[in-house]
């Protein structure tokens, strides 16, 4: 037997007269008494039933107990909606499903939330998540979901990928996260780790000879999360022997494209604008730049050098945004506390009223010359921060997002990418006192790099990509050291002696050594891009089980306490705190 014989939200004006069964859930439920309206809803839409006793009497009691998501089947004719009573509001508003049969298939017990119900508990929602997954955005998110994934397939196969699966259960990968460990049942007191991104077996496949690998990968780090970030990350994960960076940047803009085309019907422009992360820095204070909106940061570091105000004339760094208004004191404090957030000891101001009047303490500290210099104009605000460089990029570069979302310089409606290119090859750990990889250890030098990283490593750069989609990082990578020796320099001067090479490193070693191409490649993050898709603030909302901020499943209870049998046989004895 068929359960039905057409889709609910597939019913359209010209199919008034057909007799069909369709078969969904019950969105809503109108008794007027004697005739009974449903929203049924299915896969492909809503459709209205309608139930009059006079036609159906038997279907007309069945209807009187359906509450919301009861699931229904029911039988009857599609008729044209009087003019007056069309639904332009729902594509197929224009007829009805006039009823003469009617079956609870199943029923539903009071539900915890309405569908249509506004703001409720997050927590409350992934509780329930099956129902939550049933709203109309969330519907919407997952399948756009489905149809991207589709997509990213879809080219890469036609540009000569091969989908290889890599191992869960695996070693520690550097990619700069906490990992999650599994302990081995059968090598007592020996861990798995799962793998922050398959990053070193893609490297192995392409050195096996599987010149194109690319795969829909599942990363697992243990990271605090965020809005914006979770632990369970999917990935595109891409890697190429002999890789022209013009291919792959390509590709990977092509993929972009046909996403935006196909599920947005957006056409974007390419090839994106490229930019060095040493440029993006200066501008923008930032290597993920949104360039929806101008607001560059300015450089008055000469311009303030010779000024008697202590702090511009010393600082290494003097650099400011120009605000396109007028601020109040009190709206000065916030953004002040918001850059001392960021790690300012201040944040020095001068506000160019309409008038043409400066209001700063600052401002009798500074002569005509550097006045005119910085060129604020009525109606502008220049705020200032005076420290070493990096700081000073690093509060501006938040002020500037902080102030475009506050003042409502961001064209929601539009989508901007680039690409950052040049990357620092290390970075200096503060908490480690080391230098750590920017992007991950198997990264290599920018050409000119490769005698010297070592020597100069605070301005060596490296052969590395970010993809950066409206101020989001949606995918990075970089070229590949693929000489052994090399990659031993790396690691030695990252602090990974000799022995500890072996212990984690000797198979990469080894296999660099036995014939590798070069190769290169690029991961390109689908939660993240889902989200810029999808418009959508939060991440969780483009996955269909994400865990909550605390890393925790409501639904499940994930993570749950262990049999002690279990725990025994796996030589592990708790001794932090015990769950309740
Ligand atoms: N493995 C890197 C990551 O997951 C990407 C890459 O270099 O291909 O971020």
């Amino acid at each position: 037997m068929a359960w039905r014989d057409a889709m609910c939200g597939a019913l359209r004006a010209d199919d008034a007269g057909r007799r069909v069964t369709v078969a969904g859930w019950t969105d809503t439920r109108r008794d007027h008494g004697g005739l009974v309206f449903v929203d049924l809803r299915d896969g492909a839409g809503k459709v209205q039933l309608v139930i009059n006793p006079e036609r159906a009497q038997a279907a007309a009691e069945i209807a009187h107990e359906i509450r919301n998501e009861f699931v229904l089947q029911a039988t009857g004719e599609v008729v044209a909606r009087a003019p007056e009573l069309v639904n332009p509001n729902l594509p197929t508003g224009e007829i009805e499903v006039q009823v003469d049969e009617l079956k609870i298939l199943s029923r539903s017990t009071p539900l915890p939330f309405q569908l249509d119900e506004e703001n409720v508990d997050e927590t409350l929602r992934l509780r329930y998540r099956w129902l939550d997954l049933r709203r109309e955005r969330l519907q919407r998110n997952i399948r756009l979901r489905g149809q991207m994934v589709g997509i990213m397939r879809r080219l890469m196969e036609a540009a000569g990928f091969v989908d290889i699966q890599t191992p869960v259960l695996w070693k520690p990968t550097p990619e700069g996260a906490r990992d999650f460990l599994v302990p081995a049942r059968l090598q007592p007191a020996h861990f798995y780790a799962l793998p922050q991104s398959p990053q070193i077996a893609k490297q192995l496949l392409v050195i096996a000879g599987f010149e194109r690998y690319y795969q829909v990968a599942v990363c697992f780090r243990d990271e605090d999360l965020r809005a914006d970030r979770v632990q369970e990350i999917t990935q595109l994960d891409v890697e190429m022997a002999f890789p022209d960076v013009e291919e792959l940047l390509g590709l990977t803009e092509q993929l972009v494209q046909a996403i935006w085309r196909e599920c947005l019907g957006v056409e974007l422009e390419t090839p994106f604008p490229r930019m060095s992360w040493d440029e993006a820095d200066r501008r923008y204070g930032s290597d993920k730049p949104d360039i929806r909106y101008e607001l560059e940061i300015e450089d008055a570091t000469e311009a303030t050098r010779g000024s008697e105000l202590g702090v511009f004339a010393s600082a290494e760094a003097v650099r400011f945004l120009r605000a396109p208004r007028t601020f109040s004191r009190a709206e000065l404090a916030q953004l002040e506390e918001f850059a001392k957030e960021w790690g300012a000891k201040g944040l020095a101001y001068l506000v160019y009223d309409e008038s043409g009047e400066i209001r700063s303490p600052i401002a009798k500290f500074l002569s005509e010359e550097t006045l005119a210099a910085l060129g604020g104009k009525p109606g502008e605000t220049l705020l200032f921060a005076a420290d070493v460089w990096p700081l000073t990029s690093r509060v501006l570069g938040a002020l500037r997002i902080h102030l475009a979302e506050a003042l409502g310089l961001i064209d929601e409606n539009t989508f901007e990418w680039l690409w950052i290119t040049d990357f620092p090859m290390f970075e200096w750990s503060e908490g480690e006192q080391r230098w750590t990889a920017q992007h991950h250890p198997f990264t290599r030098p920018n050409p000119e790099w490769e005698e010297r990283f070592d020597q100069d490593p605070a301005n060596a750069r490296a052969f590395a990509y970010d993809l950066i989609g409206n101020g989001n990082e949606l995918a990075g990578g970089s070229f590949r050291i693929h000489e052994p020796d090399i990659q031993a320099r790396v690691f030695e001067f990252l602090g990974i002696g000799a022995e500890e090479q072996r212990a984690k490193f000797g198979f990469l070693l080894d296999a660099l050594a036995m014939g590798a191409p070069p190769h290169g490649g690029i991961a390109w993050g689908v939660d993240r891009t889902m989200m810029v898709l999808a418009s959508e603030s939060n991440l969780r909302d483009t996955i269909a089980f994400p865990k909550n901020q605390a890393g925790v499943d409501p639904m499940t209870g994930a993570p749950s306490d262990a049999d002690p049998a279990h725990l025994k046989e796996l030589g592990i004895r708790l001794t932090g705190p015990q769950p309740e």
